[in-house]
């Protein structure tokens, strides 16, 4: 593939804390069509060192989801490759050794402050008229830290080896400047940061410190994530520039928000069961709230229609087409046409998106999605002719199943409001007539169709009104696909009994009207 860029490697990074929120599939799909755009190499990095947070299942979840959506990563969990491993709870002493190099050259410090001792150090911030209190240049030589304490109470300490943590020695008072290439030139004041902790008592590193070196020594040279992580972006900086690395640190690109469908805040976990939509890939359990949130492909989407709709939440194509498949988006996606606004979620959009898909799928490959929602002894034949006709009008793969009953079995619930307007007591000799028509024609739905029309025509009949009490009383609506394929699909002689039946309770509730 053509391209401007060199040795792309990029990692999707998800932290095990949950299930992969849309914002996450956004994250790993961009990363994914970068790699793929430049003949990169996509890096899957499970970020688990918050212990805290680890929920059993999700790394699974995030696994799947991704085979699910195809985006399958070059190295990953699963797939080591020279870079591993890519686990980050598997890479501790890799980070124990550049948290040494760090405390070395004079870039971080151990800290030994208990619980306690940063409550107070908050309080005391607080009374002294501190809005927001933080551990930052102006309080680290008051707390108890290898910065404050001699050489043998720093031993004594780390030997003790409770509420050992290590910190970034912020510098003071200078501006850190990086440059985004969805932002441009972004600066934070180091005055305003905190010293972060990069180590935390018990020996993980925090994300921080761990995101910094694992990028560097997996040779990432884009850094594609969401804005949330933004402003954590002024530390990274920092440690880079402490390691020495800051000359070929990664290039940054940070995604806009996903917005609620109002377009009124973060689109959150919580948004999927308040408005009725799913939020994740796929259908996820929580334990602890014994609460079970739906995903997309329980919901019947196609993977293709899904990612075709979050590719657009934040990236344009510079034109008006909005029909991509993985492939086109492949070649077509850039940095440079992503959105710096946020991008508004609607589900309205995410349901057309299926349709389209559905439409343009293969009977064969939808039948093999829905074959298990279908009685057995349905042939293949069979229930691929149903698909055919059904493809254009359905938004879920789920509506074959709901939408195809009357293919089996006589319908059970009529439109009775539609078939008094359109049947006529006069008529009854027509459809009588019209039933032994169609016994007497072949199963073809053309000669189906030329048998019924000319009937209808010899007898001056309205059309409209013939055809509307013909699929109410063989199909329960006035809608559906093709009359006459549907006849021929359902057989002519069920059909010939429902139109017999079916106007014999025409009769009577018209009568009674
Ligand atoms: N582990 C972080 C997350 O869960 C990764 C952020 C990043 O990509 O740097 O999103």
């Amino acid at each position: 593939m053509m391209s401007e860029e060199k040795n792309v490697r990029v990692r999707f990074a998800p932290s095990p804390t949950g299930p992969l929120h849309i914002g996450g599939v956004r994250t790993a799909l961009y990363n994914y069509l970068f790699a793929k755009k430049h003949g990169g190499t996509f890096i899957l990095r499970i970020e688990d060192t918050d212990q805290t947070r680890y929920v059993e299942g999700a790394e699974e979840y995030i696994l799947n989801s991704l085979e699910w959506l195809g985006f399958t990563p070059e190295e990953s969990v699963n797939q080591p490759g020279e870079y591993g491993p890519y686990r980050q709870s598997e890479r501790k002493d890799i980070y124990k050794k550049h948290v040494e190099q760090l405390i070395a050259s004079g870039h971080a410090y151990y800290a030994f402050d208990t619980p306690e001792d940063l409550v107070a150090m908050r309080e005391r911030e607080q009374a002294a008229g501190v809005h927001t209190p933080k551990y930052d240049h102006s309080v680290r030589m008051k707390m108890k830290n290898s910065l404050t304490l001699s050489e043998e109470e720093v031993a004594s300490y780390l030997k003790i080896g409770e509420n050992v943590t290590v910190r970034m020695k912020v510098p003071v008072g200078e501006t850190i400047s990086f440059h985004d290439t969805i932002r441009e030139k972004v600066s934070f004041q180091s005055n305003e940061l905190d010293d972060k902790v990069i180590m935390k008592a018990g020996g993980l590193p925090t994300y921080h410190l761990a995101n910094v070196v694992d990028d560097r020594l997996m040779k990432i040279s884009h850094v594609i994530r969401g804005e949330e992580w933004l402003s954590s972006t002024a530390h990274h900086v920092l440690l880079y520039r402490s390691f020495g690395w800051e000359e070929e640190m990664p290039i940054f690109a940070h995604l806009p928000l996903i917005l609620k469908p109002s377009g009124k805040g973060k689109l959150s976990k919580r948004d999927g069961a308040k408005f009725g939509f799913p939020v994740f890939p796929l259908e996820w359990h929580d334990e602890k709230e014994d609460a079970t949130f739906a995903g997309f492909k329980e919901a019947g989407f196609l993977p293709e229609a899904l990612i075709n709709f979050i590719s657009l939440l934040g990236w344009n194509p510079g034109n008006d087409e909005e029909i991509f498949s993985l492939e086109d988006l492949c070649n077509l996606f850039s940095l440079d046409q992503i959105n710096k606004s946020g991008a508004q979620f609607d589900y309205d959009k995410a349901q057309w998106f299926n349709q389209q898909y559905i439409n343009k799928s293969s009977n064969n490959s939808i039948y093999s999605q829905v074959k298990s929602d279908f009685d057995e002894s349905i042939s293949q034949d069979q229930l691929e002719k149903i698909i055919e006709l059904l493809k254009p009008r359905v938004t879920f793969l789920a509506d074959f199943k709901t939408q195809s009953s009357y293919f089996f079995n006589k319908p059970t619930d009529i439109d009775e409001k539609g078939l008094k307007k359109k049947y006529k007591l006069e008529n009854e000799e027509h459809f009588n007539a019209l039933a032994t028509l169609i016994t007497n024609t072949s199963n073809k739905s053309e000669d189906l169709q030329d048998a019924i029309k000319g009937y209808i025509t010899e007898h001056a009949l309205k059309f409209g009104d013939m055809f509307s009490v013909l699929r109410i009383v063989i199909a329960g609506s006035m809608s559906g696909p093709d009359l006459f394929e549907m006849i021929s699909l359902i057989g002519n002689q069920e059909c010939h009994d429902r139109i017999i039946e079916g106007i014999s309770t025409a009769q009577k509730i018209t009568n009674n009207g």
